[in-house]
C-alpha cells in the first residue's frame, strides 16, 4: 500500500485514562481509510521554530466497527504533539502521512504462541489486529496472549474491548500487568513489569513469535530477556515510540 498525504479532520476526543485520550479522525476528502491492523500514521506538525516535525501514531481502529481513524496519545508535558492533541477542538484539520510500519501480521505464518506486548498506549494496534487475530486463531496460529503493561488499572485503556474479544475467541488470551497497583486485582491482572510475564509462558524461540511496542526501555529490556531464551531478532518484531525530530 503506497504511502499517501492526506487531511484528516477531528470528530471527536475522549479521556480513557488519566494520561492518555482517544481521538477519532475521519479523512477530510471523504474517502475511506484504508490500512493494515498494525500500522501507523504520521502527523506533520509546521513547528514555532519555522521547521516541519513529524509525530507517529498507531491506527486503534478496529476495521469492522468504523471506517473512522482511531488513536491514542499519551500526554507528554510540552511535547509538540500533545499540546496541540489536548487542546484540538472538534472540526480542526491535519495534515497525515501514512499508512505505514511493519508490526502487522503476517498471513499465513504457522505460530504456536503469538505474544504481543505493548505498553501504555503501545496496545493500539493490537486493538487494530483484534478481527485478524480471530481468523489467524482459526487458521495458522495456536494461541495468542495480548501483554498489556501499566502502572495503574485505570491506566489499561481499551481493556474491555480485549475482555470482549478473549469471552468470543478461544486461545485468545489478555493479561494486564500492573506495575504499580495496590488495589485487588481482577482475574486477567497480574501484578509486575510486562515482560516479567514472559517465564509464566514456556515460549519456544523456534516456534513462538513476540510482537513488543511502545516504550522503548521495555522493548530493549523483553529483547535482552528474549535473547537469553533463545529467540533471534526474526521472531521478536519491535516498535518503539520515540519523536523523529
Ligand atoms: C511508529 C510510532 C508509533 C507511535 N505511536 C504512538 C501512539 O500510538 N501513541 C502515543 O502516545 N505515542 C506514539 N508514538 C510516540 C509519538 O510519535 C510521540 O513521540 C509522542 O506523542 C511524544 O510527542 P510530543 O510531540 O508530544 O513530545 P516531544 O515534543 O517529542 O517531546 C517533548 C519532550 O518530552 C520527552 N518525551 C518524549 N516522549 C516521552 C515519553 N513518552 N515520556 C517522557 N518524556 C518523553 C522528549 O524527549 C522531549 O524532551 C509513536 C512513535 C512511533 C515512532
Amino acid at each position: 500500500m503506497a504511502i499517501e498525504h492526506f487531511e484528516v479532520e477531528l470528530v471527536d476526543a475522549s479521556m480513557i485514562a488519566p494520561n492518555v485520550k482517544h481521538l477519532v479522525f475521519k479523512k477530510a476528502d471523504g474517502s475511506k481509510f484504508e490500512f493494515v491492523p498494525g500500522q501507523f500514521i504520521t502527523f506533520l506538525f509546521d513547528h514555532e521554530d519555522g521547521k516541519l516535525r513529524r509525530r507517529s501514531y498507531s491506527v486503534a481502529t478496529i476495521p469492522n466497527q468504523t471506517d473512522l481513524i482511531e488513536i491514542a496519545i499519551s500526554y507528554v508535558d510540552g511535547g509538540i504533539a500533545s499540546e496541540n492533541f489536548f487542546n484540538m477542538q472538534k472540526g480542526q484539520c491535519f495534515n497525515v502521512m501514512g499508512p505505514a510500519g511493519r508490526l502487522i501480521l503476517k498471513e499465513n505464518e504457522v505460530i504456536d504462541k503469538l505474544i504481543l506486548v505493548g505498553t501504555g498506549t503501545g496496545i493500539a494496534p493490537y486493538r487494530a489486529m483484534l478481527p485478524s487475530l480471530q481468523t489467524a486463531l482459526t487458521k495458522n496460529v495456536k494461541t495468542v496472549y495480548i501483554l498489556l503493561g501499566v502502572q495503574y488499572q485505570q491506566d489499561a485503556i481499551y481493556a474491555k474491548d480485549f475482555r470482549q474479544y478473549v469471552k468470543n475467541t478461544p486461545n485468545l488470551h489478555f493479561i494486564a500487568c500492573l506495575s504499580r497497583e495496590e488495589n485487588a486485582l481482577l482475574e486477567d491482572e497480574v501484578k509486575g513489569y510486562v515482560q516479567r510475564y514472559f517465564e509464566k509462558l514456556d515460549l519456544n524461540p523456534a516456534h513462538d513469535v513476540v510482537y513488543l511496542c511502545g516504550n522503548p526501555n521495555m522493548i530493549d529490556d523483553a529483547f535482552a530477556l528474549l535473547s537469553e531464551y533463545g529467540f533471534d531478532a526474526k521472531h521478536v518484531r519491535r516498535e518503539k515510540y520515540i519523536s523523529s525530530n
